[in-house]
């Protein structure tokens, strides 16, 4: 019998299907992609055509100009050469898709990037059960243990209000994480203006278009000092200590990420007040995934896979490093 999976071949930059003739989230331009979702490392612009979800391919307009796009909805399937193609949701941020293959009996899932905590920002994540899992790790370690959501929410608005004459400045990425903290804020009862760098305004602006509310939110850029006390400002990571800053009335740094739980990532950046805030699944939530889709291989794109791998063996799921490179697990990603 032919070896499972012989129809998908994972090259360095994307996964190829070979009866599809089509790649998923190549990291160079092809004349078929299919795309995950569209954080930078997974979405590259260039490519002849696209397949994704509609919310995925406005994403990539806002970013690249208007693509030559197949918009598939989550649950519907086209057909591509010999292949079934489906998307379902991810949960990592708005629009993101699992991606299903089915061809000649065989299904094949690709996550993408994934979590399994509730996000008000997107779909939650569908378990689809299949024959090969291609899965990311990039928080497969078993120290990996993201805390509540809502109690680091909790923890900001708890500095914001004990700290006099100061703001409260939080780092995150523009898409994704910036529109979930204002969420998460806004469902913990904070309905205060929220002030963003001018880098935000366009994915805020899209996430409300596509139906995310975010509540009433102002840009910096024309705010006084004054009318910045006791206020929570979102820029991306990349501007948290330059100049731009300088501008706020003693800003307490802020980040929102997943690798805030390493001490020394939140030295480097100077933050104060570190948020352990990911749209990536830890290693509880990745080991629960394999466990509830429950494949006969498990493939692992990127991140920590030796964790993943030995796990994987204990538990008897036949587990395969793929080694994909260009996913550089940008940490203003996470
Ligand atoms: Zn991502
Ligand atoms: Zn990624």
């Amino acid at each position: 019998m032919a070896r499972l999976g012989n129809w998908i071949e994972p090259f360095p930059e994307g996964i190829y299907v070979k009866p599809a003739d089509a790649w998923v989230d190549p990291s160079q331009p092809k004349d078929r992609a299919l795309v995950t979702h569209g954080h930078a490392d997974h979405a590259r612009g260039g490519h002849k055509a696209v397949w994704a979800t509609p919310e995925t391919l406005a994403i990539m307009d806002v970013r690249y100009g208007q693509q030559c796009a197949n918009p598939v909805a989550y649950g519907e399937t086209v057909r591509l050469g010999e292949v079934e193609v489906g998307f379902v949701p991810a949960g990592h941020v708005l629009g993101s898709a699992q991606i299903i293959l089915d061809y000649r009996g065989e299904r094949v899932v690709v996550s993408g990037d994934y979590k399994r905590r509730p996000d008000p920002t997107c779909a939650p994540f569908v378990v689809v059960p299949c024959d090969i899992f291609i899965t990311e790790a990039t928080f497969g370690l078993p120290v990996f243990r993201h805390p509540d959501t809502g109690a680091e929410i909790d923890r900001l608005l708890h500095r914001l209000h004990h700290e006099e004459g100061r703001c409260v400045l939080v780092g995150a990425y523009a898409l994704g994480k910036a529109q979930r903290v204002i969420a998460e804020l806004r469902a913990r009862g904070h309905h205060d203006p929220i002030f963003y760098h001018g880098a935000m305004e366009r994915l805020c602006r899209l996430y409300e278009e596509l139906g995310v509310p975010l509540g009433e939110l102002r840009p910096v850029a024309g705010a006084t000092k004054e009318e910045l006390v006791g206020k929570i400002i979102l820029c991306p990571p990349s501007a948290l200590n330059d100049r731009w800053s300088r501008r706020l009335p003693d800003p307490v740094t802020a980040m929102a990420s997943g690798w805030m739980r390493v001490r020394q990532r939140a030295r480097q950046r100077n933050v104060e007040l570190p948020l352990v805030i990911s749209d990536h699944g830890d290693w509880d939530e990745l080991t629960q995934t394999i466990r509830e889709v429950a494949p006969k291989e498990v493939w692992i794109t990127h991140g920590r896979e030796d964790a993943l791998m030995h796990w994987c063996m204990l538990n008897q799921v036949k587990a395969r490093e793929l080694n994909l490179v260009g996913y550089d697990e940008d940490e203003e990603e996470e």
